[in-house]
């Protein structure tokens, strides 16, 4: 690293506290990562005893709006990242007037937009699905015309795990469709309709960039969704190595445009004659990169540690491949048998309610690398 980019790292040395903005797994995890290298954690959370706030080291259980805790929150840390992309773009902004944040609003506003992710690539030329944004029922229609069914409706904002989704098959389907996704008649509801994508299978690379705009990145993995909630990752993804360089290259790409500061995950479709098109992004580690907490070198949480405390980036090498399986809802009852498991190495993530749908842990069996020399 050059002197000047050294120079624009605000290093933080083991014992300073991050702030962690959510308090489900994903920060949970953060805050293992953080404590294995020395560092504090100071959780931002609305529910009391959920898995960020059973491990962290400190907690604020407020909401987000509560602008109050956010200040003397923002004077108890010495950075903050989050866990999940749907927090207040307001609350982040105003914590980064008072504190160093990883990603910071600006990354936020684009990645809680699904229609500002696609204009992002459609200014990149990155491919992605034939899309249109509509506000109503009439435009869906007009949308579903123009693209041809079959079409995917989507909330252009706060959609997760498939929720605010829906098919839209035939012409006769828009009316369902759209109040699937919670459109009520004359009011705007901000969506974007997409065409169905006839993919051979579904990746994802998660890209770590630094303070001094170093990236690194782990190797494109391959998702398998059940109920449109990831399911599995496979890690490496079966696919060509020319199609692992696109996926990567567009994914630098995207990290570098959008000036991330942290991790982006970037998910794509792959399809029949090899393309690659990128379906979504988010700015935070992500579920299809828990697999690297037991096969690299160093994992996305580690990685997120470093990045906000202006360490070097570690290592994405792996040193097996592996496969991931969520545990979601009742799934999580296996733990026993899971245990008893040699390869399998089992994550909890302390949820006391068992729901469906529900992630409640994850499971990563290992297949390690034979050594070449
Ligand atoms: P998303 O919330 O956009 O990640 O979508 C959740 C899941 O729905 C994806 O992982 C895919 O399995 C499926 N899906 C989303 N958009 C499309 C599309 N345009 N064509 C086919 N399948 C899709």
């Amino acid at each position: 690293m050059s002197a000047s980019l050294d120079a624009a790292c605000r290093r933080l040395a083991p014992g300073a506290c991050i702030g962690v903005l959510g308090g489900g797994q994903l920060g949970r995890m953060t805050a293992f990562a953080a404590s294995r290298l020395g560092y504090r954690t100071h959780v931002f959370c609305p529910e009391e005893d959920g898995p960020c706030a059973q491990v962290a080291t400190r907690r604020t259980i407020a909401g987000f709006s509560d602008y109050d805790a956010l200040a003397d929150f923002a004077d108890q840390v010495d950075v903050v990242t989050l866990e999940w992309e749907n927090i207040p773009v307001e609350a982040v902004a105003f914590l980064e007037a008072r504190v160093p944040i990883c990603p910071g609003a600006a990354v936020l506003a684009t990645c809680q937009d699904r229609r500002e992710e696609k204009r992002l690539f459609d200014r990149l030329g990155v491919p992605t699905a034939l899309w249109r944004a509509a506000r109503s029922k009439v435009e869906v229609a007009a949308a579903v015309a123009d693209l041809g069914a079959p079409v995917v409706v989507k909330t252009a904002r706060l959609g997760y795990d498939g929720k605010g989704q829906a098919r839209i098959v035939t012409p006769e389907d828009v009316e369902a469709g759209w109040r699937r996704v919670g459109g009520v008649e004359g009011q705007d509801l901000p969506i974007i309709v997409e065409s169905v994508v006839d993919f051979t299978c579904e990746i994802s690379v998660i890209v770590a960039r630094g303070q001094n705009g170093a990236m690194t990145e782990y190797p494109a993995v391959e998702n398998q969704h059940r109920n449109h909630i990831l399911d599995k990752t496979v890690a490496p993804a079966r696919i060509s190595a020319k199609i692992a360089e696109t996926a990567r290259d567009i994914s630098r790409l995207l990290a570098e445009s959008l000036n991330v500061v942290g991790l982006l995950a970037v998910e794509m479709f792959v399809v029949q004659d090899g393309g690659v098109l990128v379906n979504e992004l988010a700015p935070r580690p992500h579920n299809s990169g828990h697999w690297t907490i037991d096969a690299c070198h160093t994992s996305q949480f580690e990685q997120l540690v470093r990045i906000a405390c202006g360490l070097p980036l570690g290592s994405t090498e792996r040193f097996a491949d592996a496969e991931m399986e969520n545990l979601i809802g009742d799934a999580v009852c296996q733990w026993p048998e899971l245990l008893a498991e040699p390869e399998a190495r089992l994550h909890l993530y302390g949820k006391n309610d068992v729901r469906p749908g529900r992630k409640m842990g994850h499971v990563t069996r290992l297949h390690p690398l034979r050594q070449t020399k």
